[in-house]
């Protein structure tokens, strides 16, 4: 019989392309974050995926080869900790020989940046974005479970800069009562700096952190604080659907971002796929379940089948969870994924 191809856009039933895919690489880290994986649950003795559940490099790379047909072509990297992944360079070096594919970014908590800054730019990742969620050490400590030393983030950070990545990204993310009395010293510190600092509204991913909306300080109060000293301005996005609302200061001319999830939803341009370590395919940060594409692969199927099957969960995809928040109309309580499992 023969084949029909699928020509991009494929689109959800909410009219969106597939554009992105965000791979989480690697279940574990390094660090144990308050509000993402937590030390009494993420103990010593807790069962990570064993390395043989892990989708491997090789098949991540067919995955995004079939992805790439149906119109992705931006790529993250993320996880868990994605620098604890072994051979993490060789896949992004493989990646960049990908016509299709015209942007790979990697999310990372930094602390092994130092260690392969330059490894990761001679492979062709494009961008880094770095999780800091304070400046001031011994917040930054308490923020990670006890495990993160801050010079070593700000080292890695320099290290990124000396290898060659510009505009590099700064997300914090904030928990009223836990680490916003430092917003304006964070902003203080970076604001003159060649980075982008991001402010992002916590959120009521996963069901471990037990979030409450009170524990989320919504970007307009950041905003009005930093106005309050420094004068910023919004700015025009740089392509349609950005996350990120950006504003420039006003007297240096350097830019610093807001990511609204909670407060002010972007769901309507969302064109983002999810894959997780073990290989399921999520359409959407607070989804409960996912395809398990890793079967798929294991049993045998071929290219062709796979690709179908891509295309008709994203055509049936009507995901819009932080929208429904917004509007009250879901189950804050309802069985979601994690984030340390799905990535960020
Ligand atoms: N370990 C890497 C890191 O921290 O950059 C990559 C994975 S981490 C899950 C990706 C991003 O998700 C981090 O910036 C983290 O702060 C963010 N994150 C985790 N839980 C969150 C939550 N409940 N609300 C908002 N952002 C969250
Ligand atoms: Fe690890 Fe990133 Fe989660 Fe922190 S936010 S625990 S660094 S995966
Ligand atoms: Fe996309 Fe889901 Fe987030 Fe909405 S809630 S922006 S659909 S990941």
């Amino acid at each position: 019989m023969k084949r029909v191809s699928h020509l991009p856009p494929i689109r959800d039933q909410l009219g969106r392309a597939i554009k992105d895919l965000r791979i989480s690489v690697m279940d574990r880290c390094n660090f144990r974050c308050v509000y993402c994986m937590p030390e009494d649950k993420f103990h010593p003795g807790f069962k990570f995926l064993p390395s043989k559940e892990r989708l491997s490099f090789d098949e991540m790379f067919r995955l995004v080869k079939i992805f790439t047909k149906l119109g992705v072509s931006k790529i993250r990297i993320t996880g868990g900790e994605p620098l604890l992944r072994v051979n993490l360079t060789d896949f992004i070096g493989d990646l960049s020989t990908l016509d299709r594919v015209d942007d790979i970014a990697l999310t990372t908590n930094g602390v092994l940046l130092k260690k392969y800054a330059h490894e990761l730019k001679a492979s062709g990742l494009n961008r880094i974005t770095i999780s800091l969620d304070s400046i001031d050490p011994d917040e930054f400590r308490l923020m990670t479970g006890n495990r993160g030393d801050i010079k070593r983030v700000l080292d890695g950070i320099s290290e990124a800069q000396v290898a060659g990545f510009e505009k590099i990204k700064i997300n914090a993310v904030i928990k009223r009562g836990v680490n916003n009395k430092n917003i304006l010293n964070m902003v203080d510190y970076f604001k003159d700096q060649p980075v982008i600092l991001r402010f992002i509204e916590y959120m009521d991913v996963g069901n471990i952190n037990q979030w409450q909306q009170k524990e989320t300080v919504p970007s307009s109060e950041i905003i009005e604080l930093i106005s309050n000293k420094w004068p910023i301005s919004p700015m025009k996005e740089n392509y349609e659907g950005e996350v990120a609302s950006r504003y420039i200061f006003d007297d240096l001319g350097t830019e610093i971002g807001f990511i609204s999830s909670v407060t002010n939803p972007f769901c309507g341009g969302c064109t983002r796929a999810r894959l997780s370590s073990d290989g399921k395919l999520y359409n959407c940060l607070f989804a409960s379940t996912g395809a398990d594409i890793k079967s798929w692969i294991r049993s045998g199927m071929d290219d062709y089948e796979i690709e179908d099957r891509l295309v008709s969960i994203w055509r049936k995809r009507d995901n819009r969870y932080s929208e429904l928040r917004y509007l009250k109309q879901n189950d804050a309580d309802e069985e979601k994924v994690e984030m340390y499992y799905i990535g960020g």
